[in-house]
């Protein structure tokens, strides 16, 4: 084999190959299209084109697919063939550049939210030059931006882009004030996403219908062993998972991904799979083909991925680490704390806009991550908490209090803070505690956002928290570019913000009780447990101005994807409690009544000997089970009788919540009763592998 760095990136139509392969005048003007958006022109899109196809065929590619993120949160792709008949009944190979630039594929069955009338099928797809193409299997795949025929988004990537701009140029108006700007063209954000994954043996998932149809378990009693003697993380990692990850890398770096770390999560069958950050966009459409390789590649060492964010009930559950920071083009990383006084205002500043950003739409970030999988993890006293907080570490958390006090930050230096005139403190690179319990911790020189779930796409998220510092930062430069004064100015905004939003901040324990009841009683934070507890504030007013005037989403895009995040939240949970009932049936009582019967078998044989013998046991067991059994009959049929109840609702909100207030709370209760009688029943007439199995059987 090749070493790594000649293979790396060897699927990937990149800088180097273009600039290797296209005429100078045709890479000239796509790297301005790429870093300025300038518009390309056909001519340049037919040149590159060609070349894209002559690599991809070298490569071994036959097909090519515009690849998009519809709002399904998977992507979607519709493969063509570079064939084209010739005359003398062969095929040449051809792809242009009218091919590569756009696609229409029927837009009729992804979800709209009402955006697209049926009869208006059509939908389009727009190359994204900014994120290279690659290619996976035999196909070229073209990462692309999904529309409606009027216009609207109907996929992740095209919001996620307008976030990035709104975001660059509010920032870039700030780099101004502070003239910082110079041969900066652009502020980009990056994300480094950290994957958690469970991974458990193949022949043992096809036997259990409730991981197959729904990611998760829907049953199952507790092993008598957990993570509670905490020895995976960080463990040993075993031989089949090791080729699996060896090989999940090879794959991910030639397609160019930054695959990085490796390692074993707390619970028993879990890992985690961290990347170097790069370019939001980019880092996006790394994580969707990082969640797709992952599955893949499991299926050929013989084991699953799961990427739900709870798989099993009783073991921590899956996120996604969203590193989150802005950079200037040239390099520079606003989140820095810098060297001299200036450059620190400036940090102080920017570090000011993402917490008065995280207090204002602590809604958007919470509902950005919103899915019925992770209302597991966030609503249900595990990590994180669903109240979002931000912490900043002591040192930081003391300067700002400095500057709103106007009080001397150290007491060794008596100097009394004020941005740009006085000096402030160098702020060592890395000077925060780790805090792995707050859901927006700063880490030295970026933000982590833990709330995201380990099935979700980054994009919604990163939407969210562009948007939400683009405001601030809009803020900001209103004000600055105003003022007489500049550094007086500046001072009295720090103050004003730390003064108004500090409320946020929070160093402490945030999985503690006390802290929830402080987070919301004492300092008003909102506390969303559920999906439909935090859908409706999209709608609220002031988020939906966020939205349009940074023109990243439309009234229309908005409400679409309202309804489309709380249909996925109801059919999600229809198809968990129509398979409960399922395997209730046809699984759980079949077996718990074989087991009775030779229970009960036994209890009567020996009441027949002579001698009469203690079936003490056999009788208890059999009659819990008899019980059980009626007690799981019962509660099968009003799940059942349920669901056809509220099919009944139209309105997605009501229904939602319905599905919240009474079906999820009724599959609780069936499956306590199943899991009693799986805890009575012996081994070898349960139907399907236990936790014990799942969780430890991966050898
Ligand atoms: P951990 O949090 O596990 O200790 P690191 O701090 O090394 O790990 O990095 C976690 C993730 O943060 C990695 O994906 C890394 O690439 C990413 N990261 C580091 N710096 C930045 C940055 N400036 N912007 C965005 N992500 C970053
Ligand atoms: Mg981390």
């Amino acid at each position: 084999m090749k070493n790594l760095p000649e293979y790396f990136g060897s699927l990937v139509f990149n800088d180097s190959v273009m600039k290797a392969r296209l005429p100078k005048e045709t890479y000239i003007s796509l790297k301005k299209t790429i870093d300025e958006g300038a518009r390309l022109d056909i001519g340049v899109a037919n040149v590159v084109a060609n070349a894209m196809k002559d690599w991809a065929c070298e490569k071994g590619a036959t097909h090519f697919t515009h690849w998009f993120q519809p709002m399904t949160g998977v992507t979607a792709e519709k493969h063509d063939s570079f064939i084209s008949p010739t005359s003398d009944g062969k095929v040449i190979m051809e792809f242009s550049g009218k091919e590569l630039v756009r696609g229409e594929p029927d837009a009729s069955s992804f979800p709209s939210g009402g955006l697209r009338a049926t009869f208006e099928a059509r939908g389009y797809t727009a190359w994204d030059p900014t994120s290279f193409a690659f290619i996976k299997g035999n196909t070229l795949c073209i990462p692309t931006a999904f529309c409606s025929y009027g216009g609207e988004a109907l996929d992740k990537k095209t919001p996620l882009l307008r976030s990035m701009e709104a975001l660059s140029k509010q920032a870039m108006r700030i780099l101004k004030l502070f003239g910082s700007d110079s041969g900066v063209t652009c502020v980009r954000t990056s994300v480094g996403p950290e994957q958690e994954y469970f991974l458990i043996d193949r022949t043992m998932y096809e036997k259990r219908k409730d991981l197959i149809y729904t990611g998760r378990t829907l049953f199952g009693a507790k092993p008598p062993k957990g993570q509670e003697l905490e020895d995976h993380y960080f463990g040993t990692i075993r031989p089949r998972v090791a080729s699996f990850m060896a090989e999940l890398d090879e794959e991910l770096w030639k397609l160019g991904v930054f695959a990085k770390t490796e390692h074993n999560e707390v619970a028993p069958s879990q890992h985690e799979l961290a990347p170097i950050y790069t370019t939001t966009n980019i880092a996006t459409d790394h994580n969707q083909l990082m969640m797709e390789l992952m599955q893949q590649i499991a299926q050929k060492h013989g084991l699953v991925c799961l990427l739900h964010e709870k798989p099993f009930d009783g073991v921590n559950g899956s996120g996604k680490h969203n590193n989150w920071s802005l950079a200037t083009n040239t390099g520079v990383n606003l989140l820095s704390p810098g060297e001299t006084p200036y450059e620190n205002a400036q940090f102080l500043l920017v570090l000011c806009g993402v917490i008065q950003a995280v207090d204002d739409y602590q809604d958007l970030l919470r509902l950005s991550v919103a899915t019925a999988g992770n209302d597991h993890r966030l609503g249900a006293n595990e990590a994180p908490p669903a109240v979002i907080s931000v912490f900043l570490g002591d040192e930081l958390t003391a300067i700002l209090k400095s500057l709103e006090d106007d009080s001397p930050y150290a007491a060794s230096e008596k100097a009394v803070l004020k941005l740009g005139v006085h000096v402030l403190p160098k702020l060592p690179k890395d000077s925060t505690d780790r805090n792995r319990t707050s859901p927006f911790a700063f880490t030295g020189n970026k933000f982590e956002f833990r709330m995201l779930g380990s099935s979700n796409t980054i994009a919604c998220a990163n939407i969210m928290l562009n948007a939400a510092v683009a405001e601030s930062l809009r803020q900001y430069a209103d004000i600055l570019e105003k003022a007489d004064d500049f550094s007086q100015a500046l001072h009295d905004l720090i103050r004003k913000t730390v003064k108004a939003h500090k409320r946020i901040i929070f160093n402490g324990n945030g999985y503690d009780d006390a802290w929830i009841t402080e987070a919301v009683e004492k300092r008003g934070l909102l506390n969303l447990r559920t999906t439909p507890d935090c859908m409706p504030y999209l709608l609220h007013e002031k988020n939906v101005a966020l939205l349009t005037s940074h023109r990243i989403m439309s009234e229309p895009e908005i409400r679409s994807r309202y309804s489309i995040m709380l249909e996925n939240y109801c059919k999600q949970i229809n198809i968990e409690a129509l398979t409960m009932t399922d395997i209730s049936r046809k699984q759980i009582i079949p077996a718990v009544l074989t087991y009775e019967k030779e229970l009960a078998e036994t209890v009567s044989l020996k009441s027949s000997l002579p001698t009469k013998l203690d079936a003490s046991y056999e009788f208890f067991a059999v009659s819990r089970l008899s019980t059980l059994i009626a007690d799981i009959a019962s509660k099968t049929d009003k799940l059942s009788t349920e669901l056809a109840a509220i099919n009944a609702i139209d309105n997605i909100t009501e229904l939602s919540c319905a599905y919240r207030d009474t079906v999820l709370p009724d599959m609780q209760l069936l499956r306590a009763s199943a899991d009693e009688a799986e805890s009575l029943t012996a081994e070898k007439y349960w139907p399907y592998p236990t936790y014990g199995d799942l969780l430890f059987g991966t050898k």
